[in-house]
């Protein structure tokens, strides 16, 4: 296919093909390991090449991945033998100072829309490493620092600008289709593609915090309970949460977002949980923070990860917990909801888990495809322990297990909601390379 193929004549991107030099990178995403190659990877250069391409892809009756940032650790982004929708030139950020509201577009990584938000001192929640496509995060919901204070990302989103299944182009908004407007903030990539997000932008300053003890894991129970029991109750500039990696300490710690010296009296409660083997407290900038994990969640690396939601943990799912210092790969953590996340009524948004009150996550990264099936094994049987008091699933966390992951992500309410959504927006399920909601 060129643009004198099935594509108009007024297509302004590019289309690649196998034997193109740019095709493998462009067919290259986040997880090492996903390895598919689509028929045609068409980078679209805007809003109306995007309806092009959906149109194109139905006539042609090709599976259609969307690339926002390449993020998914499934790589849904990549259809083998399908049509890539590139979203990678369509990156652009305008922030109105004024108004406090940002214009995203569709393929935009969290890095733009920080870097354009804060000479004003403006932020508005994302994730926590700056190459992570807004496109994929929002839709599934978007948890970050700033999740406590001002709720999730699409719990900071005005509206949506969406190429639906037959090509045309939508608003949704609390007023224009507002079903839309529902499922698009939690249900994921299942309605269309979006090609522009509306943002509320909040005042929060560029200043930081990082505070964290290393303890031993051996002698850590006392001290996991007691921190993690002050979450519900902390700040809300603070994100506490504990970490442990293979053969390493149990860490615990808070991110604060705010002026530095207001975290002194947290810091406090943090010295007394007993005997570290190493303290770290770092005022940062914001945009550092957000920086501050990029090299170690480069691209490139093959990658495994498992994750639940849990309210309540129990000392046994605490040991559970330190035991991954056992295991031979991984770092595992847990991280504080609550807050402004939780002050939204569970039917506002598709995305469903509001009374969660940490995400557990378990992580390997390696690089010789010898290692796949082991270090995916370690990450299945260490989830495996936490499994008991699981609630639920992130959507954004979720690898491709199927339909039954996709319901704990979402639960039996929110799940038929979606599907009756699905049904009117998307009835060929167009749009299935993704945690699928088929049509009801
Ligand atoms: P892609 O792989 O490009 O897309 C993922 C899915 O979203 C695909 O199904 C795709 O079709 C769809 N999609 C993407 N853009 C659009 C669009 N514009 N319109 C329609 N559909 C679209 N999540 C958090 O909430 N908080 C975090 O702090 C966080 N940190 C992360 C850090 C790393 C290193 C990684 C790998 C992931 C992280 N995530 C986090 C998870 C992240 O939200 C998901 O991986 C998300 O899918 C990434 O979106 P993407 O656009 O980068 O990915």
């Amino acid at each position: 296919m060129s643009t004198a193929g099935p594509l108009p004549a007024s297509f302004e991107g590019a289309v690649l093909v196998p034997d193109d030099p740019e095709y493998d990178r462009a067919r290259a995403v986040w997880n090492g390991a996903v390895d598919r190659r689509p028929q045609y990877v068409v980078r679209c250069a805007g809003t109306d090449d995007v309806r092009a391409a959906v149109r194109v892809a139905r006539e042609l009756g090709l599976p259609i991945g969307v690339r926002g940032g390449g993020h998914s650790a499934a790589g849904w982004a990549v259809p083998d033998g399908g049509l890539m929708i590139d979203l990678t030139r369509m990156r652009g950020v305008v922030v109105d100072p004024g108004a406090r509201t940002a214009q995203v577009q569709g393929g935009a990584l969290l890095g733009s829309l920080d870097a354009a938000a804060q000479p004003f001192g403006l932020a508005t929640t994302a994730g926590i490493v700056s190459h992570t496509g807004i496109g994929g995060l929002a839709l599934g919901g978007g948890v970050g620092w700033l999740g406590r204070q001002f709720g999730l990302t699409c719990d900071n989103a005005l509206g949506f600008e969406v190429v639906t299944a037959d090509g045309e182009l939508v608003r949704a908004t609390a007023d224009e289709n507002p079903d839309l407007f529902w499922g698009l903030r939690g249900g994921g990539g299942n309605f269309g593609v979006v090609t522009r997000f509306d943002l509320t932008l909040h005042d929060v300053g560029t200043q930081a915090l990082v505070a964290e003890v290393d303890l031993d894991p051996a002698r850590g129970l006392d001290a996991l309970r007691t921190w993690l029991a002050k979450s519900d109750d902390a700040p809300r500039r603070a994100t506490l949460f504990a970490e442990v990696r293979a053969a390493g300490p149990l860490t615990l710690g808070f991110v604060w977002i705010g002026p530095p010296d207001d975290a002194v009296p947290l810091i406090a409660q943090l010295d007394v949980l007993g005997k570290a083997q190493a303290r770290r407290v770092a005022p940062i900038s914001y945009l550092d923070l957000q920086r501050q994990s990029d090299v170690g969640a480069a691209h490139g690396y093959r990658r495994y990860a498992k994750s639940h939601y849990v309210q309540e943990l129990p000392d046994a799912a605490l040991e559970a917990f330190l035991d991954h210092t056992e295991a031979d790969v991984g770092a595992a953590s847990l991280t504080a909801y609550g807050g402004a996340i939780a002050d939204v009524d569970p039917g506002t948004t598709a995305f469903a888990h509001r009374d969660t009150r940490f995400e557990y996550d378990v992580g390997a990264k390696w690089e010789d495809p010898a290692d796949d099936e082991r270090h995916a094994a370690t990450c299945r049987r260490l989830a495996a322990t936490i499994a008991p008091w699981s609630v639920g699933v992130y959507v954004n966390a979720l690898g491709a297990e199927g339909a039954a992951g996709v319901h704990r992500a979402y639960g039996d309410a929110t799940y038929t909601r979606l599907q009756q959504l699905k049904s009117a927006w998307d009835p060929d399920n167009t749009f299935r390379l993704n945690q699928n909601i088929p049509p009801a």
